[in-house]
């Protein structure tokens, strides 16, 4: 790495942001030589959201390199998904599915596992800065970041190619203008991390736990148990649902107030759940309630004039099937596999070999996150007739292999469902 008069840095890559996507893909830059500069604003470790990891993203962290660290960091094993509707439970194993490959993994204090990754890929000789952050970008051949540090000393990289890892922090979109709708509606979560009592801890603790509201098929919660004897709740829902209904914001409010409702409205929601009020009823709270709204994000287009965006950059649909983490490690894996082959100097079409096969995936998600709040979904998955065949075909996308095309409900999933909700269609609640 040259560092000319001090101002101007060049690298192979420039990663904006160190989350999974980012870790991952300058470790696998790495590990086929380039150099790699990773701008990451915030210092490690941080909070972040997204606790539940699915089977799929192991293979992308093994290829990575970071296998053990994270097997050695002692998170939470998971091996499925259990959903619960009244009296209704419906579990999934994801070592019983259709498509070859991991059938457990993690769930993780993202702080912690954004931390080993990033340290993983420092390791592997990325040049990982925390406390910096991008304030513009000039595409082209030799695309430029501008940077500044925490002390506001500002520093200009210049790259062969530029990959956008920002998450929600959606640098490049936002700089460019690059944001298109969703197509989702905008929903918002309230979520925050309890202690587990006598009950809590007996119960299965190696699985997702996904709760319809008893009374509001779109409203559901999730409990993802941790390694440290905690369990993380959150509560997905419109976002007037999860806000004071007296008029006034809860922004408008003093911060204090603000922590207290939204602890006493996610009490309230979770004593809603019959099984979740046994469980966590009066829990101690391990941290504040968080709430994150309008999270739903999509961009006209993956790539441009030297640049990609991997992970939340480019699209996110919606937390109820843990899908973030996995399509952002696949998304680093994928526009890797296309950059290392530029940088040799093979043309190559980021349309045709990331844009459209990663979109194929996130599409398969987005059939299914559909039909999970129109209630089709839900019908499905409790559907106590379902083949063993059927089941593990959709035990495999909740494992995250919506890439894995011998799966019809990968190759085709409006149809497919469609198809199946008519056989198994049930009286929905709501
Ligand atoms: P991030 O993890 O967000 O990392 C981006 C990094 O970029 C951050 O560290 C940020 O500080 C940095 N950055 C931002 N702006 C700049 C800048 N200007 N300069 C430098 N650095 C910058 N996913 C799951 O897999 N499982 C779940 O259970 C799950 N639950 C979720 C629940 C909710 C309510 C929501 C909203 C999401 C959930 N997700 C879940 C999704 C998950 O949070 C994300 O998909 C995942 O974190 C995306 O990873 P990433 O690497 O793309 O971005």
């Amino acid at each position: 790495m040259t560092t000319g008069d001090g101002k101007t840095i060049d690298v192979d890559v420039a990663v904006i942001g160190a989350g999974p996507a980012g870790a991952v893909a300058a470790a696998l830059l790495r590990r086929d030589g380039h150099r790699v500069r990773v701008i990451e604003r915030q210092q490690f470790p941080r909070f972040s959201i997204g606790e539940s990891l699915l089977p799929q993203s192991m293979a992308y962290i093994e290829e990575a390199g970071m296998l053990q660290a994270v097997v050695e960091a002692g998170f939470q094993y998971k091996n499925g998904a259990a959903f619960f509707r009244g009296e209704e439970r419906s579990e999934y194993d994801f070592r019983d599915k259709s498509s070859p490959g991991w059938g457990t993994t993690f769930q993780v204090v993202r702080a912690d596992f954004d931390n080993v990754l990033a340290r993983c890929a420092a390791e592997q000789g990325a040049d990982v800065r925390f406390g910096e952050t991008v304030t513009a970008f000039r595409g082209g051949a030799t695309p430029e970041l501008d940077i500044v540090d925490a002390e506001q000393v500002a520093t200009t990289l210049r790259a062969r190619f530029v990959l956008d890892a920002s998450g929600f922090g959606r640098v490049l979109p936002r700089l460019l203008q690059l944001e298109t709708p969703t197509g989702l509606p905008q929903r918002a979560a309230l979520f925050g991390h309890f202690a587990e009592g006598d009950a809590a801890r007996q119960s299965d603790r190696t699985k997702i736990g996904v709760f319809v509201h008893p009374s509001h098929r779109d409203v559901w919660f999730w409990r993802i148990p941790l390694s440290d004897g905690r369990s993380s709740i959150g509560c997905v829902a419109a976002p007037a649902f999860l806000s004071p209904d007296d008029g006034l914001p809860l922004s408008a409010r003093p911060e204090s107030e603000q922590d207290a409702w939204r602890e006493a409205r996610l009490r309230a929601l979770i004593a809603e759940e019959p099984l979740l009020a046994r469980l966590f009823d009066g829990a101690p709270l391990r941290m504040p309630v968080r709430t994150l709204t309008g999270y739903s994000a999509n961009v006209a287009s993956l790539h441009g004039d030297g640049y990609a965006l991997l992970g939340n950059a480019g699209e996110f649909l919606d937390p109820v099937f843990s899908s973030g983490v996995t399509i952002a490690v696949r998304s680093a894996h994928q526009a890797t596999q296309v950059l290392k082959r530029q940088l040799r100097g093979e043309a190559v079409d980021w349309q045709r070999e990331y844009d459209a096969p990663l979109r194929k995936g996130i599409d398969t998600f987005r059939a299914f996150v559909e039909r999970w709040y129109s209630g089709e979904l839900q019908d499905i998955i409790f559907y106590k007739a379902q083949t063993p065949m059927i089941r593990r075909m959709i035990s495999a996308v909740l494992a995250g292999y919506a890439w894995d095309e011998s799966n019809p409900y990968v190759k085709d999933p409006v149809r497919r469902l469609n198809a199946l909700h008519a056989v198994c269609a049930l009286p929905t609640a709501g």
